[in-house]
């Protein structure tokens, strides 16, 4: 059987020293390493309370999972809501390397995040702001803010590489 292609992206060491957007955005980008080591496509998502911390971290699963709505975004979602022990996240802040797709957008609104930020837009499916704006439903009562992005290049880099790459050489998907 084929093995999956090695991800040709290091991983980056974010700086302690200033905890900006751009830092945890960073963590999120490790995040889409690890699952593209893993043969899932390369999407990552950290979650960050009040005071600043990482309460979640997480990568797509879809594949190992065999659940659509593995995605990152979701899992983070409801690790981050176990850890405070509370479905409400409203002091919470997304990161997520891509625009969350209606999915992802719709859990972010439903679980009261705050603010979402994301790497790069997503014209086919992203749903805050590239093909629909769920954030932005005129009746409805939570609207998270959302911001765009940070970190774009790299992010955009690494996960037209993974499909490059797939395309080329018909490795990966793996064979379930
Ligand atoms: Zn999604």
């Amino acid at each position: 059987m084929k093995q999956p292609i090695e991800c040709p992206f290091p991983r980056l060491f974010p700086s302690q020293l200033e905890k900006n957007e751009n830092f945890y955005m960073q963590h999120a980008y490790n995040e889409s390493i690890s699952a593209w080591e893993k043969d899932e496509v390369p999407i990552g998502a950290v979650i960050v309370d009040a005071t600043g911390e990482i309460i979640a971290s997480a990568h797509n699963q879809t594949r190992k999972c065999k659940d659509p709505t593995a995605h990152a975004e979701m899992l983070a979602i409801t690790m981050a809501a176990k850890r405070i022990g509370d479905w409400r996240l409203n002091e919470c802040k997304l990161f997520v390397t891509k625009e969350p797709c209606p999915m992802c957008a719709g859990a972010t609104i439903i679980g009261r995040i705050k603010e979402v930020y994301f790497a790069f837009e997503d014209p086919k499916m992203g749903a805050m702001g590239g093909a629909t704006s769920l954030h932005e439903l005129q009746k409805s009562n939570h609207k998270p803010l959302v911001h765009s992005g940070i970190l774009r290049d790299e992010c955009l880099q690494l996960t037209q590489a993974f499909f490059q790459i797939r395309r080329q050489t018909g490795i990966s998907p793996k064979k379930e």
